[in-house]
């Protein structure tokens, strides 16, 4: 299996194995044993600089922009106050993370109060699947005391087979811990999932669907703002009004509208390190009034929703990331992306026997070109191609493990 990512040719120094293979070779004790040791290294590393990488897996991980790398310098130096501190350094960090927020909430076309940021994308999904239930588990918050709503013995959820197991993960637990029934939505053979059956799999006491914008390991593009129009008006005749739609949109943000309202999104998923910020750092966009228990409880941060001083460097990099992908020079590199994937994906069908594209070849994102080849295991073509210095993945970074 291969996945084409975004600037897919861009070459760097690949080095890490090498050197590590360098350090085994070296034996003794004391200083000129180590000065040796350092010798070996260093031309072993010179070796290994002539030899170049491809590296194809921007769906595991983006380098960072190097706007956003400025962006967030000051940040990890000079600006070191505590956003939360009255005094001028802890405002002079409030300031840059309420621009970051603004930055995010122009990307989403929503309010800067509706984006909440999160350590990722896992927390983000976490905080809307565990969040949303236990919304509905302690029944203290504004949304909840709608009187439309009832108090359900056992929540339900919709979802799909093939999400993030950031999504999968807090949804088993809810099983297992007897607050939630989980439907999981297959998707047809082309890995898109009909609108139709997420319809069907709603029951009175559904009170999430959660649906990913684009899978991370085949590339499909799920229909969501058909879903989302589906369930405003499913909402609207049943007036079930407690029912909220979450979208992880992770892989989507590169390539994709993210406009909450087209969407009809409640709640939608954002991870900085998928688009050219830096990692551990995501966005949670809450629309305004869904009700959302925190997981996190402490000083209040992130509208209460998320406590714990803010990792200000990391929000300000988002901030910049999400800016840039609004920048129109993105959509000219994602034609020429679409273009190298079609080239590659013609050439892989081509060249090797056996080989299949999984996923409908229309409906995926412009980097992803995904194969299965019979009779050969992924793992093997995966160690294979990185020994040949391309580097390629199976399947989501966090199930290879
Ligand atoms: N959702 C999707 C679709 C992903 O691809 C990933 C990461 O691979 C995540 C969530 C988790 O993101 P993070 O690494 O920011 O926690």
């Amino acid at each position: 299996m291969y996945r084409l990512q975004q600037k897919v040719f861009r070459v760097h120094l690949y080095q890490r194995e090498q050197i590590t293979s360098g350090r085994s070779g070296f034996k003794g004790k004391g200083r000129s044993s180590l000065k040796k040791g350092i010798g070996l290294l260093q031309s072993e590393y010179s070796k290994i600089s002539m030899k170049k990488a491809i590296y194809l897996d921007y769906a595991a991980s983006t380098p960072i922009d190097k706007k956003v790398l400025e962006a967030m310098m000051p940040y990890m130096r000079r600006q070191y106050g505590n956003p939360s501190s009255t005094h001028s350094f802890g405002q002079k960090a409030r300031a840059a993370i309420e621009q970051a927020r603004e930055q995010a909430a122009h990307f989403l076309h929503c309010k800067a109060d509706e984006v909440i940021f999160t350590s990722g994308a896992t927390e983000a999904n976490s905080l809307a699947i565990r969040g949303i239930a236990r919304n509905f588990q302690f029944p203290i918050s504004n949304f909840q005391s709608n009187p439309n709503d009832q108090i359900f013995k056992k929540l339900h959820i919709v979802t799909t087979a093939i999400e993030h197991e950031s999504v999968l993960e807090p949804c088993r637990t809810l099983e297992k811990e007897g607050i939630a029934e989980v439907t999981y939505v297959k998707p047809q053979k082309d890995g898109i999932v009909l609108v139709e059956d997420i319809k069907n799999a709603i029951k009175p006491n559904t009170v999430l669907v959660s649906v990913m914008y684009a899978n991370s390991e085949i590339g499909t593009i799920q229909p969501i703002s058909e879903i989302g129009s589906m369930l405003k008006d499913y909402k609207l005749q049943t007036k079930n009004y407690k029912l909220v739609f979450h979208t992880d949109a992770v892989q989507a943000a590169n390539f994709l509208d993210c406009n909450v309202d087209t969407l009809g999104a409640d709640l939608l998923t954002l991870s900085g390190h998928k688009i050219y910020g830096p990692k551990g750092v995501g966005v949670l966009y809450r629309r305004e009034g869904v009700g959302v228990l925190p997981l996190l409880e402490g000083g209040g941060q992130e509208m209460g929703l998320r406590s714990g001083t803010e990792n200000v460097a990391a929000i300000v990099g988002m901030g910049a990331a999400v800016e840039g992908l609004e920048n129109p020079r993105m959509m000219v590199t994602n034609i020429a992306i679409r273009q190298l994937r079609d080239k590659l994906i013609k050439a892989v069908l081509r060249k090797v026997p056996n080989s299949e594209l999984s996923g409908s070849p229309d409906m995926r994102l412009a980097n992803n070109a995904h194969f299965r080849f019979q009779g050969v295991e992924g793992r093997d073509i995966v160690i294979a191609l990185d020994q040949k210095g391309i580097a390629v993945s199976t399947g989501s970074a966090c199930s290879e493990k």
